[in-house]
């Protein structure tokens, strides 16, 4: 998947067609921003300021009937 909006598609767990219901994660690229940003120097907590910023998040998608995560939509391949 390279999408963070919610998409149709057939949930492979319970069958139904759902729009994926989408969340907010971490991810790699968050934690990097994280690590820069705490070494140059912003100790007292803005170092967690990437964890605020929704487009540097990583997009979980899962279905709205079951609850089963589809697939996870990440900022960085890894
Ligand atoms: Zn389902």
């Amino acid at each position: 998947a390279s999408t963070s909006m919610p998409i149709q598609a057939m949930c492979p767990y319970c069958g139904n067609y759902i729009v994926t219901v989408t969340s907010r994660v971490p991810g790699l690229l968050t934690w990097l921003l994280c690590a820069s940003l705490f070494f140059c120097g912003c100790f007292l907590g803005c170092c967690f300021l990437p964890f605020c910023i929704k487009t540097l998040m990583d997009v979980k998608h899962s279905c709205p009937v079951c609850g089963h995560e589809l697939f996870h939509h990440r900022r960085l391949p890894q």
